[in-house]
């Protein structure tokens, strides 16, 4: 791949992600307890970072919230995704973040659904109906980000989830920048990523 071609990486790396969003969201494949993920786009003076995390490892559970303790844990972990500036260490503060996407665990649709599930199941046949409750009996929490500079970023980010979140063991990374990509897995011991 040339390195002047920097259009055609762009679209590729849409295709890329487009392709990821539909696998997290449609498949509970992706979805393992204690790895979370990471897809980073670096183009000059432009970041951006799409966070996805089984509810498990931000919570301590992946069901709705029972106790006040629990539903504050709720609270603080949706206000900290959505403020952002807490996943990454060695951007410039001069520049500016945007949350552009957030995605809570829909827990409480998700007993409606199974109710409206339990009067249709005599309509289903038995294969679409365990998928289904495969599918139900996870949660994600998917958040991502933009940070707009004015000048060129580092290649070398520290990730602070691990600092944040006991819940997550390992980060699976797909980054790609104008003239690279890549795939990586970090973990506490080793949250550096570098983007060359
Ligand atoms: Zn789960």
């Amino acid at each position: 791949m040339s390195a002047s071609r920097p259009n055609l990486i762009c679209t590729f790396l849409l295709i890329l992600i487009a392709g990821n969003s539909t696998a997290i969201a449609q498949s509970p494949v992706s979805h393992v307890h204690g790895n979370a993920e990471l897809n980073v786009v670096l183009m000059e003076k432009q970041l951006q970072v799409e966070f996805v995390s089984p509810a498990i490892n931000l919570l301590g559970f992946e069901r709705p919230p029972i106790t006040d303790v629990e539903s504050a844990t709720m609270n603080n972990t949706i206000k900290q995704l959505q403020h952002g500036g807490w996943l990454i260490e060695g951007v410039p503060s001069t520049c500016q973040l945007s949350t552009e996407e957030f995605e809570a665990p829909f827990f409480e649709e998700r007993e409606s659904n199974k109710h409206d599930h339990e009067h249709e199941s005599s309509k289903h046949d038995h294969e679409h109906e365990s998928s289904k409750h495969e599918a139900e009996a996870h949660s994600n929490f998917r958040v991502r980000y933009l940070y707009d500079c004015d000048a060129a970023l580092k290649k070398q980010l520290r990730i602070l989830a691990f600092d944040h979140y006991n819940g997550i063991e390992t980060l699976t990374v797909q980054w790609i920048t104008n003239l690279m990509q890549g795939y990586t897995q970090l973990s506490r011991d080793n949250p550096v990523l570098y983007l060359e």
